[in-house]
């Protein structure tokens, strides 16, 4: 891992660990993957057991038989290799205001992390090539990777907010610059409603890629949307949630572009 990384514990995850990089967890996660890929060769199948593990209900006509001895065992592997990883959800969990135990993303449990690591890991394997072939790539960066700079020159884009490359070290700039070197669209993520947009995107182009950088659950939940809508999806976490969602401020955070520049060569 090169240049601008600072060490950044998260409101529940770091992708440092106790590590002084996320390279670990890269390789990891990785290594994991390759692992029970080992048990299970077939990889939407490996990904029905990982969500059928965190309560998805699989349909009956999925066409794959699910194993629960392999899904007990998903599990186990993932707490021990993981829990270095999600060590603050806990005590996260014990101190949610009210006015927050509904949102699902917030009370995810440190169990889900592990699976939502794994099933981040499997789409894109499976659909890394798809989002390569699509005829329209573009890629959402969170606002909050900015919001602690007020003076962000972002202007309103074609669809989003997209970067003017106004600071030097900010993780939007120098996102945006290798997205673009690799023909994907960037923009600054602001919009609420995604369902909304990803369907008006799939409405103009058919045959569409979307990459997300976000933090891990909603990564992963965003991913399950383009599947159902037919759009490809890839992405990279974030390497710390410290956005004003979990924080009440928006904290400096990161992405490893090294992982991104890899997953979209
Ligand atoms: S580099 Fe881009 S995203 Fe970052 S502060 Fe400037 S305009 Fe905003």
């Amino acid at each position: 891992m090169a240049g601008p990384y600072k060490v950044v514990s998260g409101k529940t995850y770091s992708l440092f660990g106790i590590d002084t990089s996320t390279d670990l967890y890269f390789t990891t996660m990785r290594t994991i993957a390759e692992s029970l890929l080992g048990l299970c060769p077939d990889q939407r199948s490996l990904l029905l057991h990982v969500q059928k593990a965190g309560g998805v209900r699989i349909k009956k006509g999925s066409g794959y038989a699910l194993d629960d001895v392999l899904i007990g065992y998903i599990r186990k592997t993932l707490h021990d290799l993981l829990k270095p990883y999600t060590r603050s959800v806990k005590e996260h969990l014990k101190s949610i205001p009210l006015s927050q135990r509904f949102d699902k993303i917030i009370r995810t449990q440190q169990e889900r992390y592990h699976l939502y690591m794994l099933e981040i890991e499997l789409v894109n394997r499976i659909y890394r090539e798809a989002f390569r072939k699509s005829a329209y790539k573009f890629a959402l960066l969170p606002h909050c990777l900015r919001d602690f700079r007020p003076q962000c020159k972002s202007v309103p884009g074609e669809m989003e907010y997209v970067c003017t490359g106004c600071t030097e070290d900010c993780f939007i700039r120098l996102g945006s610059q290798l997205l673009k070197k690799y023909g994907i669209q960037p923009y600054i993520s602001i919009t609420i409603d995604q369902g909304k947009l990803f369907r008006r995107l799939k409405a103009e182009y058919p045959n569409i890629g979307a990459l997300g950088i976000a933090c891990i659950p909603e990564l992963a939940q965003a991913m399950r949307l383009c599947i159902k809508l037919g759009i490809s999806p890839i992405g990279i976490p974030l390497s710390a949630n410290r956005c004003a969602r979990w924080m009440k401020q928006a904290y400096e955070t990161s992405f490893s572009l090294e992982e991104l520049e890899k997953l979209i060569r």
